[in-house]
């Protein structure tokens, strides 16, 4: 049994209303008193305020799903890392799929992303995963290497060492998000072995405390399969984390 706590982290990706959000949060409020996992909400920035209110005094925390890389001025639209302390956010995903895809985000800018969350005191939760062709052409480890080296080499360089153990990484296989099908427990396992290796290759024992969550379609249905395997320390948790008692019973796995 590992020393890690599991952490389950919903991304509620770009859904919600203040109404729907405040019986969600209500329902996982209520449900977090009997979760033994670290849990955390991470709603869109204009529901931060509302979910802040709604979790305060709660075991639940919450974070963003992205942030600036830069730390702050003139950039129209963007939303600095340093503005979600205000909110009283403590985790920020970086890097997530759906922004490498749409928004054409590189490794390089989602390692500078990872560095102004960390400057800010925050936690990023800094998703990495390969697309389906990827895997099919056997390319999935050196997708995973390449994406974590960016962020490795970033925090080596900062040269901050309690940074280090801060990080969350997120194993995200692009093929699983969102499609129903996941990855089996041997392949997420696999991937999480080799990401501990490749941040004990750069951090040393360090790695021993990484915690690296799995994501990609997990419901209550799979979720203990996944969060038994020696290196899944969690979930980061899309569709199901918009239903309070979806999101409770994989909490509850965990
Ligand atoms: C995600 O968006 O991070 C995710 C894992 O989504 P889903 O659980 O819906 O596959």
């Amino acid at each position: 049994m590992s020393a890690r706590k599991k952490l389950v982290a919903g991304n509620w990706k770009m859904n919600g209303t203040l109404a729907a959000n405040a019986e969600l949060l209500h329902g996982i409020k209520q449900g977090a008193l009997a979760t033994a996992c670290d849990l955390v909400v991470c709603a869109p920035f204009p529901y931060l305020a509302q979910t802040s209110a709604e979790l305060l005094g709660s075991p639940v925390t919450w974070g963003a799903q992205d942030c600036s890389a830069h730390a702050q001025g003139a950039y129209t639209g963007e939303v600095s890392a340093a503005m979600l302390t205000d909110f009283g956010c403590r985790w920020v995903i970086v890097g997530h799929s759906e922004r490498r895809q749409y928004h054409a985000e590189s490794s390089a800018l989602v390692a500078a992303k990872t560095m102004q969350v960390l400057r800010a005191g925050l936690t990023p939760i800094v998703c990495v995963g390969e697309t389906f062709e990827e895997r099919d052409a056997g390319q999935t480890l050196a997708v995973i290497e390449s994406q974590l080296r960016a962020v490795t080499s970033a925090l080596a360089q900062a040269g901050e060492s309690q940074w280090v153990n801060r990080v969350v990484v997120a194993y995200e296989p692009v093929w699983a998000i969102g499609t129903g099908r996941t990855a089996s427990s041997t392949q997420a396992q696999e991937v999480h072995a080799f990401i501990r290796a490749q941040w004990r290759t750069a951090f040393g024992t360090s790695a021993d405390a990484l915690r690296i969550l799995y994501g990609g379609s997990v419901k209550p249905g799979n979720a203990a399969e996944l969060f038994d395997q020696p290196d899944v320390d969690g979930g980061l948790i899309g569709g199901a984390s918009l239903k309070a008692d979806d999101f409770l019973g994989i909490a509850a796995s965990a």
